[in-house]
């Protein structure tokens, strides 16, 4: 069973254009079906069919800019930049961009392998795409760690439930631990006393490091970044 990735999708395009691109969904009464042309295993299955959320959308469609949300098998890249399955039904978003001459933002969550994407394509067929892992998190009364989107604020976790322990809204975030832990690691170990660290306490900081290391550029001051790139270029010599 493939895990769903629900995906939030801006389109701007002419009316009739944006009605001939709402045909390459599959809707509740398309599963099972045949259709001409579509986008793999791309549903909006809250709706019977593209009559309904036409009806729906009325006024978004005669603006020019709709707002989808449905979801798709394993990631939106599977399904409309690899175009899975492949089959002369199944059109990619590059090719639909361009046929019905419409751009695209899209923003998608799966929270089973827990990444989102940014996927961006404009009338032209030029495709901007990103992947990013969820955000892990710590559980504080038992520990378990549980990844989260990027934009996700403490605020946001309050209704999170721990898979492990079954507590809400308890939860930390690793990176600012991981922040204040090498800041407080920064403040044992001077640049001078850095060489007589034992190499396991470097091996733990290069590991650190490595895990946060754009938090960790964005965090410090000047002065500790410097001290940081250097610490990093010691510790990547005596790796060799
Ligand atoms: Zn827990």
């Amino acid at each position: 069973m493939p895990n769903n990735c629900y995906f939030n999708m801006v389109v701007s395009g002419n009316p009739e254009n944006l009605r001939k691109f709402l045909e390459l969904f599959i809707y509740e009464e398309d599963i099972g079906g045949d259709k001409k042309e579509y986008f793999a295993r791309t549903f909006l299955e809250s709706w019977k069919n593209i009559g309904e959320f036409m009806e729906d959308k009325k006024e978004e469609i005669e603006n020019g800019v709709i707002d989808i949300n449905g979801w798709c098998a394993w990631s939106c890249h599977s399904c409309w930049i690899e175009g899975y399955p492949k089959g002369k039904e199944c059109i990619t978003l590059i090719e639909a961009c361009k046929k019905f001459k419409v751009s695209v933002v899209v923003e998608s969550e799966e929270g089973g392998m827990q990444f989102e994407e940014e996927i961006e394509c404009d009338e032209e067929g030029n495709l901007k795409e990103d992947c990013y892992d969820f955000v892990d998190w710590k559980c504080k009364k038992c520990g378990e760690k549980s990844g989260f989107p990027r934009a996700y604020e403490k605020e946001s976790l309050e209704d999170e439930t721990c898979y492990n322990c079954d507590s809400e809204g308890f939860w930390e975030d690793i990176r600012e631990m991981e922040i204040k832990d090498l800041k407080d690691m920064r403040v044992i170990v001077s640049e001078e006393e850095w060489v007589k660290c034992s190499e396991e306490l470097k091996l733990e900081l290069i590991a650190l490091s490595r895990m946060t290391g754009e938090d960790i550029q964005n965090n410090l001051t000047d002065e500790e970044n410097k001290l940081y790139d250097k610490l990093a270029y010691d510790l990547d010599g005596g790796l060799k």
